[in-house]
């Protein structure tokens, strides 16, 4: 999630520092100023000091010292944005959402796209290989080198006919443009116009995410 211009800058000056400090170390009240023993080099006597109005911190055993978003990158071992976060939750500031820009829905859009047609795609060639007449031959390919149904249904390995708009055709009746088959690399734009299929004449492997989605295809000639 990204965080929206300027909220650094609020977090600064609404956080609360000794509180997000006392959260790592037991601060201690001198004057003005808390004191405690440094989170970030060994030390028996205190040198580590918070100065509250300033909103900095300052180690005069190590020099450490620095903001109170330095204070948490370092402490945390993390970025910038992730410590403008954690000191906004531990200061109580809410944090705001950011409206998605349109470039970055039409993405989303078109990655939702590709994954959908990659997904009738698969269904596609998985059938070709099991049940169609033009499997027949990828059919056998497949039983002769020993590749058990199991298999091929796990993998969900598919088989591309021999034709150049058998996958184009059957996306288009499922109601794809031919923009977006073009724009998923399952079809090549042709000199002349229109389009004609990647896969022709292949074993299909479909290679899948962490989440099960196809998110591209490997193709091999029997
Ligand atoms: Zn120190």
């Amino acid at each position: 999630m990204r965080l929206p211009r300027g909220f650094a800058d609020d977090v600064k000056n609404q956080g609360d520092i000794v509180r997000v400090v006392s959260d790592y170390v037991s601060l201690k009240k001198r004057g003005a100023n808390y004191l405690a023993c440094c989170p970030f080099h060994s030390e028996k006597t205190p040198s580590f000091t918070v100065h509250a109005g300033k909103g900095l911190f300052k180690c005069f055993g190590c020099g450490a010292g620095g903001s109170i978003f330095d204070f948490v990158m370092r402490i945390e071992g993390c970025g910038f944005p992730e410590s403008v976060r954690i000191v906004a939750q531990k200061s109580g500031i809410p944090i705001p959402v950011v409206e998605e820009t349109e470039d970055h829905k039409k993405i989303a859009r078109e990655r939702d796209n590709i994954l959908r047609l990659n997904e009738w795609a698969a269904e596609f060639f998985e059938l070709q290989l099991n049940d169609a007449d033009e499997g027949a031959g990828a059919r056998e390919y497949v039983r002769s080198r020993g590749i058990k149904e199991e298999i091929t249904k796990l993998f969900q390995l598919g088989y591309a006919p021999d034709s150049w708009d058998a996958l184009t055709n059957h996306l288009k009746d499922r109601g794809a443009t031919i923009d977006e088959i073009h724009n998923s690399g399952l079809a090549v734009l042709k000199d002349t116009g229109g389009v004609y299929d990647r896969f022709r004449a292949r074993l299909i492997f479909p290679i899948t995410d962490s989440q099960g989605r196809v998110i591209a295809f490997g193709g091999r000639v029997m």
